[in-house]
């Protein structure tokens, strides 16, 4: 039972009532729709910030993009530089819940739930993107790999308040795609999901990162799979290679939602499937966002 609500109106508010003791409420639709459904009580004081108006915005800076810890997934999935230099967080973002859920869910709130099944930790994972949490620690950027710690937990302190995400703008010649398996394209979680950048550089994949949904306690980057594109021309057997790697790094659960045996065979080919649409993004075709129900009937 929740005994004290306040509504903070800046950052500094809002970090005093956390190291209060207070704990802070974006969206809701993890907090409150996750209370209702009994998963866990809510916190018994609360701290609205959906108010403070810095952490609102997506703006576009000379070579990144800064997302305002409440920034929509409707927002961000709607915005032009984000589909055509970041489509991965486009793909991603496109996806989240349904409508409603989209345009209350925001960017802070969902890297925070810290769910190994989220939709825009693949990208941000890939896209290297750090996140700025103003607080005990007096942090700057943390790097994400550095921030997801487990299932539902980060490495941020109590009292840090996330306020951001900046992320590269992606160089010429990028390809980027997320994609997941879905029993149904409207309020569905990732079975299984896949992200792949891929930069050409005079025909050759010059750089290449591929990261891993719900298929291990954390989202994850894949080293092995990348080291399998890079050097190659992207085509279908380094593809194939790649999805190998990822499915052997996989770490996969059996739950009411997919077994251990099927979300590995599934790593392969949705792995596959993201690095040759991001493949086929960086050549200048279109695969149309969000790239999950497109790859999932279109490419073989
Ligand atoms: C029907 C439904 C479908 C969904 N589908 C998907 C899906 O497909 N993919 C997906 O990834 N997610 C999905 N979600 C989960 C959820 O919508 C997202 O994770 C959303 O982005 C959470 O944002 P929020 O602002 O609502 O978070 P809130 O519920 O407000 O907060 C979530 C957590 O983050 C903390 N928090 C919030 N903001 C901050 C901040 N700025 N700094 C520090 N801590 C903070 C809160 O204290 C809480 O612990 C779904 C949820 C619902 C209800």
């Amino acid at each position: 039972m929740t005994s004290s609500y306040v509504t903070a109106t800046s950052i500094d508010d809002a970090v005093a009532a956390m190291a209060g003791g207070a704990r802070p409420v974006a969206g809701g639709t993890d907090l409150v729709v996750g209370a209702r459904q009994g998963k866990a009580p809510l916190p018994e004081s609360i701290v609205a910030v959906h108010r403070i108006e810095e952490l609102h915005g997506i703006e576009t800076m000379d070579g990144s993009m800064r997302f305002g810890a409440l920034a929509s997934h409707e927002a961000i999935a709607a915005d032009a530089t984000v589909r055509e230099r970041l489509t991965a967080l486009a793909d991603a973002s496109a996806i989240v819940g349904s409508h409603a859920t989209r345009v209350q869910g925001t960017l802070g709130g969902n890297l925070m739930n810290a769910s190994p099944a989220m939709e825009p930790g693949g990208p941000l994972l890939c896209f290297d993107a750090p996140v700025t949490l103003p607080g005990s620690s007096g942090c700057g950027g943390v790097a994400p790999r550095d921030f997801l710690a487990g299932p539902g937990q980060t490495t941020a302190h109590p009292d840090e308040l996330l306020t951001a995400v900046d992320i590269p703008l992606q160089p010429a010649g990028t390809g980027s795609c997320y994609v997941r398996l879905e029993y149904r394209q409207q309020m569905e979680i990732a079975v299984v999901g896949a992200t792949a950048a891929v930069t050409f550089d005079e025909g050759k994949v010059a750089d290449a990162r591929v990261a891993i949904t719900a298929l291990a306690p954390t989202i994850r980057r894949v080293p092995e799979a990348e080291e399998a594109l890079v050097g190659t021309d992207g085509g279908r057997d380094a593809a194939e290679a790649a999805a190998r790697a990822a499915a052997a790094a996989a770490e996969p659960i059996s739950d009411v939602r997919a077994s251990v045996e099927y979300r590995r065979a599934m790593a392969a080919v949705i792995t596959r499937r993201a690095i040759e649409a991001a493949v086929r993004r960086a050549w200048g075709e279109t695969v149309p966002v969000p790239a999950s129900p497109a790859v999932h009937g279109g490419l073989s």
